[in-house]
């Protein structure tokens, strides 16, 4: 295990990142810290916060950044963030985002930022054919074959399409990709830390690339 980790992946919606960031958190043993998971999850436990992020999410909108901020602080503050590191995953998402993130971490700065690249056209089709399980998150591709209700192979929950998952939310967070998300490609650029990785090609072969970039990085 190599400790201490503390990666950002970037990237557009169905990129890969959920995917990627799962397999990334198991190879260095560190907590995948998904922004996107979080707030599902309040969601369904009809927090006060899952109640006020419900509608903003399924138009497919950005949360405050106070709001995000705030979750992410308390979230990599706690002990196993602090001492294994993490893979941060659908943060930040604004400059503002970006800049706190900094402020947070300047006692244990980020080691590497990740744009995973794939293009619009790509990602398009494969939101539009995204299921997800309901239960556990895990993510599949419909053929349209599929027997209903299509029952999750890993936890048995059932598996539907995500309530953002809908053509006008998906083209208003791809925008918002473009406006407020890429903008952190200069950002980071300026201080050197981002690596640009393809993510077409099987998930293998991504991770591969991921996995190479963090190592040339490192400076463990
Ligand atoms: P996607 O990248 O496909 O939009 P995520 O699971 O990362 O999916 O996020 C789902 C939704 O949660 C976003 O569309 C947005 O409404 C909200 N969200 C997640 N992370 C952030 C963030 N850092 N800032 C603002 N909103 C966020």
């Amino acid at each position: 295990m190599i400790p201490g980790a503390r990666v950002i992946i970037l990237g557009r919606q169905g990129a890969g990142k959920g995917t990627q960031c799962v397999r990334l958190s198991r190879h260095y043993v560190v907590p995948h810290v998904s922004t996107g998971d979080i707030l599902r999850a309040a969601v369904r436990e009809r927090t006060p916060l899952g109640l006020e992020a419900k509608a903003v999410m399924d138009g497919g909108g950005l949360v405050g950044d106070d709001i995000m901020v705030g979750i992410v602080e308390e979230r990599l503050h706690r002990d196993d963030a602090r001492t294994r590191g993490y893979i941060l995953d659908g943060f930040p998402r604004t400059v503002n985002q970006a800049s706190a993130l900094d402020s947070i971490t300047s006692d244990r700065p980020i080691d590497a930022v990740i744009d995973l690249d794939v293009p619009r056209e790509l990602v398009l089709a494969r939101l539009s054919a995204r299921r997800v399980c309901r239960d556990c998150g895990t993510n599949y591709m419909a053929s349209g074959k599929e027997r209903q209700p299509w029952i999750c192979d890993v936890c048995g929950g059932d598996v539907t399409v995500r309530d953002d998952d809908t053509p006008d939310a998906i083209n208003r967070r791809l925008d918002l990709y473009e406006q407020q998300t890429a903008p952190l490609m200069e950002f980071y650029g300026d201080s050197a830390r981002l690596s640009i990785v393809d993510g077409v090609g099987t998930p293998d072969q991504v991770f591969a690339r991921l996995v190479g970039a963090i190592e040339a990085g490192r400076v463990h």
